[in-house]
């Protein structure tokens, strides 16, 4: 082929630039030609300038207000020939900035590499059939297909549209579609308005289109400005930055603090400036929870990790978190619920009806007639096999034995029972060749397909929603072959009996038309002939039945939203478990369809979309208006949603679920998750991880704190009552940064409680630091005050030690009641011996570790020129147990008083 000049592309006819780019219209490239141009252009993949990035990511570790203060304090022990200290402290400053980085870079990569793992497909036209490929393999020249849902695949030049409108606002930044065209263009067209372009990464919202690939990877616009797309807050959600402004406000009252033990110390007149300098920074490198937003991003991006391992792509951060607090889950059903695997069961047309055997989707079976007209007398049913097979874009394909569908199982199922219905079919289906189609889009419920058949002849074809075929149909179908007026009632009927067995009903109709009709519009689509009903089971997922019990159980509202009938919905939520059985004494709704919800009010919507289940020929504007109207009530609703319509509905949600195999670009796009199998029972996985998620952070925090205090105290104490500083600066960085990293963040590994999915949702208002964990947090800070001022007091006072083993104790009382600490934290509200001791096996690991490295602390010589500490005798490390053990046993009892009052109040009321 020819380089392709760009400033063509546009200006040419589209015949000209196929034929530039050596491709062709009707069969789109060869393989071979394929493999050479992908060997020439590479994959289509845009691989973005990182690099940058990782530097800045490093640096901005050195960015944090503790970091500075820990440089001024190095600068100014090395001002006064203090090399060692000064050099512990760049060294400190510069291990944590790496263990930063390190952490950080692996949350994203984490959350990176889960991106990718969605691939995004394009339908693409290769040696003259249509095939399905992930974009990755596009080239140059090749012929894609279009149609609303997809995300354009790479930058390509149009040569068919149809109602084509795309989503530019990825590139633009504005959010108004963009009508697609064929036509040239004058040159001087600008960039935004070559409306004959459809460029890579935009989304198509109404319509279908054909064009051929002028540009892949990075040659694409996307591609060109992808390093201009910024990634940079894709850490950050609502709590870390609570988290953060928590801190700051800390930091600016910390900073106060240690002016005024500055201040204090100066006045008293018996200390230097320079012991007053060091415990005012003591005083800030303790008290200041620097790790904390770190280390919350760290645990959401475990959870991130554990989802993805149970099927749910998280693709924003904030998801991990609301997902813990998710009191409403609003489910589709066809695929979610059920397993999506449709088999047509009964069929009813010409006034009979035919039960049809078999299984899946293998053609095999036979069509016993009920009302003993034989299949092959029945011109309607004859002609309702035809629409299902010919008014349809799936295919059967036949693998290893095993029959399954490309496209809508619904069609699938379609092809199947008109497989099994005659022999003489596909020979006739031969003769109509198709012209034009209506794909089905969920807010019209239908499909339509034109077809040219011998002399000229034109038939359009139409399958869709009963009460829509019903709307479009003056006539019926008998079984010899006469029209009749339609009696609506009749049809409406042997619907409702087919319904109410949990069947998805499709209607057929088809219509004479215009042998000038090309194309076909929804304005076309009238004056059918109602030709029959079929009738298929989609049988409900096993596991979803357990999955709704167990959001029951934790007090998870589940309801189904469908586009299917309302009997049809009826029947399947109550298999499930969605709703009870009916209860004939009450005249309370059950299912609420489109036309119930039109009539209501937005306040009347509002009590009925709490107290109903079941939702039934829902639209997707109804879908958002029912968000709006569940939100009103401050819960946090789980909303899934495939179409392109259902975005909106997706983005209002607290968590908008998309479907990551029946769904569409569109959808994935506005998703905060995704579920790669479809299947509800994810949905509830990922809710059990999310609670378990929001736990361990609660948890982590609950642990740091009463250190951050401590430190504080002691300090501050030191500093009031007049006596040596029982830890020095030194010290307390010694202690934040081999406890956080091998204690604090093991707990970001505690496996979920066993009763996690046993109590209510989290209160999205209630704060993460409940009164009862502030005040336990509180009582450890002041006993690790008491623990290691005592230890301090007692060693200098009463044993004589020197202030160096003193203070070498009161580090090891702190470590030490840490520990022990860690494991009150492993749950709120239960005793560890609950939990088990062992079964996080992480949290092991760092305690020995935490152990090895307080003893190298103690007895290494280095260590001691190093942290100014010295070896300790057996009497002492007594006294640093026994602390360890009554602040363990002080908080044990703690939760045992909190859980007998907790168990009285339940039994109260
Ligand atoms: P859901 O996914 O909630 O089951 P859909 O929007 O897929 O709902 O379907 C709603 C209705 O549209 C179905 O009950 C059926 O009547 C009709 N329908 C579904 N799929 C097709 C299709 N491929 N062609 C024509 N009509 C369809
Ligand atoms: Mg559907």
């Amino acid at each position: 082929m020819d380089e392709m000049i760009p400033s063509q592309l546009h200006r040419l006819d589209a015949k000209d630039v196929v034929e530039q780019l050596g491709s062709d219209i009707h069969t789109g490239l060869d393989l071979e030609e394929v493999e050479t141009r992908r060997a020439r252009f590479g994959p289509n993949t845009i691989t973005s300038a990182r690099g940058q990035s990782e530097w800045m990511r490093l640096l901005l570790q050195f960015h944090q207000p503790l970091i500075y203060i820990l440089m001024v304090a190095a600068i100014v022990t090395a001002s006064l020939q203090e090399w060692i200290d000064s050099g512990v402290i760049f060294g400190v400053v510069l291990v944590n900035a790496l263990i930063g980085y390190i952490q950080e870079s692996k949350a994203a990569k984490a959350l990176e590499a889960l991106a990718q793992t969605t691939v995004t497909e394009a339908r693409v036209l290769r040696e003259g059939t249509v095939r399905l490929i992930p974009s990755e393999k596009l080239v140059p020249g090749d012929v894609i297909l279009l149609q609303s849902g997809d995300k354009v695949p790479a930058d390509i030049r149009l040569f068919r549209a149809r109602d084509l409108q795309i989503d530019e606002s990825a590139l633009t930044g504005e959010s108004v579609p963009v009508s697609k065209l064929t036509a040239p263009l004058p040159d001087e067209t600008p960039l935004a308005d070559r409306k004959n372009l459809a460029y890579s990464s935009s989304l198509v919202t109404y319509g279908q289109g054909q064009g051929v690939v002028y540009a892949t990877g990075g040659a694409t616009e996307v591609g060109r400005i992808s390093d201009l797309i910024s990634k940079a807050d894709a850490l950050e959600t609502p709590l870390t930055q609570k988290l953060a402004k928590f801190s700051h406000i800390l930091l600016f009252i910390i900073l106060v603090l240690s002016g005024l033990t500055f201040a204090v110390g100066m006045l008293r007149g018996d200390s230097t400036v320079v012991d007053m300098f060091m415990a005012a920074v003591a005083l800030a490198v303790g008290a200041i929870p620097e790790g904390l937003p770190a280390a919350v991003t760290i645990t959401l991006a475990i959870g991130v990790n554990r989802m993805a391992r149970r099927r749910a792509i998280i693709r924003k951060l904030p998801a991990v978190e609301t997902l813990g607090s998710t009191n409403v889950i609003c489910s589709d059903k066809t695929g979610t619920l059920t397993v999506n695997q449709m088999t047509v069961r009964q069929i009813w047309a010409g006034n009979a009806r035919y039960d049809v055997s078999g299984d899946g989707y293998d053609p095999q079976g036979e069509f016993a007639a009920i009302d003993s007209i034989p299949l092959e007398d029945n011109e309607a049913a004859r002609d309702c096999l035809l629409t299902g097979l010919l008014c349809n874009d799936a295919t059967l394909i036949q693998e290893d034995e095993q029959w399954h569908v490309e496209g809508d199982p619904t069609e699938g199922a379609l092809l199947v029972s008109a497989g099994k219905g005659g022999k003489g079919l596909r020979t006739l289906a031969d003769a109509y060749a198709r012209l034009d189609s209506l794909p089905f889009e969920s807010q019209h419920q239908y499909m339509a397909s034109l077809h040219e058949a011998a002399g000229q002849r034109r038939l359009l074809l139409v399958k869709g929603a009963v009460e829509v075929l019903l709307a479009k149909s003056t006539a019926m179908r008998l079984a010899d072959g006469k029209t009749v007026p339609i009696d609506p009632a009749q049809v409406q009927r042997h619907f409702d009996e087919m319904a109410a067995q949990g069947l998805r009903v499709l209607a057929m109709g088809m219509a004479e038309v215009d042998a000038s009709l090309s194309e076909i519009r929804h304005e076309d689509v009238k004056d059918l002939t109602f030709v029959g009903l079929q009738g298929m089971i989609d049988p409900p997922r096993q596991e979803v039945i357990h999955a709704v019990a167990a959001c029951h159980r934790a007090g998870i509202q589940v309801k189904m939203i469908t586009g299917d009938h309302a009997k049809t919905a009826e029947s399947i939520a109550e298999k499930i478990g969605i709703i009870g059985p009916a209860d004939p004494n009450s005249n309370a709704p059950r299912v609420l369809t489109a036309a119930d919800l039109a009539d209501r009010t937005d306040e009347q919507l509002q009590s009925d979309a709490k107290s109903v289940s079941v939702f039934a020929r829902v639209t997707p504007e109804q879908k958002l208006r029912l968000v709006r109207a569940l939100q009103a009530d401050r819960s946090v609703i789980a909303m899934t949603g495939d179409g392109v319509n259902d975005a909106p509905a997706l983005k209002q949600a607290d968590i908008g679920i998309a479907m990551g195999m029946g769904g569409t670009e569109v959808a994935k796009e506005a998703a905060d998750m995704i579920l790669t199998d479809d299947n509800f029972a994810t949905i509830q996985a990922a809710v059990e991880e999310g609670r378990g998620v929001f736990d361990n952070l609660t948890k982590f925090i609950a642990w740091t704190l009463p250190t951050n205090i401590g430190e504080g105290l002691v300090i501050l104490a030191a500093v009031f009552v007049g006596t040596a500083l029982p830890i020095l600066p030194v010290q307390i960085l010694w202690i934040n940064m081999t406890t956080a990293v091998l204690l604090g963040l093991m707990l970001a590994f505690e496996p979920k409680e066993p009763d996690i999915m046993d109590r209510p949702p989290r209160d999205p208002n209630e704060p993460i630091l409940t009164l009862d964990i502030m005040l336990r947090i509180l009582t450890v800070g002041i006993l690790l005050l008491v623990g290691a001022f005592g230890a301090f007091q007692w060693a200098t006072a009463n044993v004589n030690m020197s202030e160096d083993a003193a203070r070498t104790v009161a580090v090891n009382v702190f470590v030490v009641v840490e520990m022990f600490y860690l494991y009150n934290c492993r749950s709120l509200t239960k005793s560890v011996w609950r939990v088990g001791l062992f079964t996080n096996h992480w949290l092991t690991l760092g305690v020995l570790t935490m152990i090895v490295l307080q003893l190298a602390f103690t007895y290494a010589p280095f260590m001691n020129l190093a942290f100014h500490s010295e070896p300790i005798g057996l009497d002492a490390w007594w006294r640093i147990l026994l602390t360890g053990v009554a602040a363990y046993v002080i908080v044990e009892v703690e939760k045992w008083v909190r859980r007998i009052l907790e168990r009285r109040k339940a039994a109260r009321g």
